[in-house]
């Protein structure tokens, strides 16, 4: 069994209006479901991703109107990194996101940025091998097609005792060491990879808020989920049961360096309660969610979801 990559990474927003506008405006992605926070149907849920909403492209947030700037610190990912094609799409970027007056740190490779909420972001172009994945990308009227995001190239978490997850990671999940000492890992399978960093963790106690990410998702195919969990519980990780989460089921747990991780599976995927053309045009709620439907759309933010351009 192997993970396949990145499936999506879920953060908080304090303001859906204009993370919807940073994300599909500005970087170009698709916005691909509005839905609730299915724990707690009150909080939007925002899916952003390419043009299908592949796995591996899928960024995802919880809105919590108002909610105070979190603090990213140990046992939170601090940053999140796509890939892009060439330097000439780094200077692309880093052209666009002054032009909305965003300071954007370029060097070899990367460029470096917050989204208006305080995330780190980056984007990397992948290099020798890493760089044969198929990309994933959204077609945007703002983003020549050669620039845009392509997926997910990996996240950057802090730790105070990172070799502490060494063995949850290798032998449990099947992470590669890149560095030999417990800091660089990478994870490949169903030909997409990624890299799962840490970085020491900042003295000052990790506030979850505005601009932090609350979990990542790692793809599992659907048939090998339960043995994925098995083995989860059998590494002494406290796993979940396996969640319905109408766009792919899922198992959470913690891994030793705190950060939370889920095991998504790769379907049914987003087209599964509206056609692909249509993503995200409608408040779509879970079965168990339905009866309070006249309720969320008086109380939700209205979202003006770009019109998509033929492809
Ligand atoms: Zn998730």
């Amino acid at each position: 069994m192997e993970l396949h990559g990145i499936h999506h990474i879920t953060a908080i927003t304090a303001d859906a209006r204009a993370n919807l506008d940073f994300y599909v405006r500005v970087l170009g992605l698709r916005f691909v479901k509005k839905t609730v926070n299915f724990d707690d149907p009150t909080a939007y849920h925002l899916y952003f991703g390419d043009d299908t909403g592949s796995p591996g492209s899928i960024l995802t947030f919880f809105e919590y109107p108002g909610v105070p700037a979190g603090r990213a610190g140990e046992g939170m990912i601090h940053r999140i990194s796509w890939r892009v094609n060439s330097e000439e799409a780094l200077g692309f970027w880093d052209d666009r996101l002054r032009a909305q007056g965003l300071r954007a740190e370029r060097e070899q490779g990367r460029l470096r940025f917050h989204d208006p909420e305080g995330l780190g972001l980056e984007l990397m172009v992948p290099a020798g091998s890493e760089a044969a994945q198929p990309r994933l990308a959204a077609t945007s009227s703002g983003v020549p097609a050669e620039f845009a995001l392509g997926g997910f190239a990996g996240v950057r978490a802090y730790a105070r005792e990172p070799r502490g997850s060494a063995a949850a990671l290798e032998q449990t999940l099947g992470f590669t060491t890149i560095d030999g000492g417990g800091v660089d890992w990478r994870i490949a399978g169903g030909g997409r990879s990624a890299t799962y960093a840490y970085d020491p963790a900042p003295a000052p106690v990790p506030l979850s808020g505005a601009g932090t990410v609350h979990h990542i998702a790692w793809g599992v195919r659907d048939d090998e989920q339960r043995a994925w969990r098995r083995r989860v519980v059998e590494g002494e990780l406290h796993a979940t049961q396996i969640i319905d989460r109408t766009y792919f089921r899922s198992v959470y747990f913690r891994e030793p360096s705190g950060v939370l991780f889920e095991l998504a599976t790769l379907g049914p995927g987003f087209a599964v309660d509206e056609p692909v053309e249509r993503l995200g045009q409608e408040l779509r709620l879970p079965p168990q969610h339905e009866y309070l439907r006249p309720r969320l759309e008086r109380l939700l933010a209205p979202l003006d979801v770009p019109e998509r351009r033929a492809a």
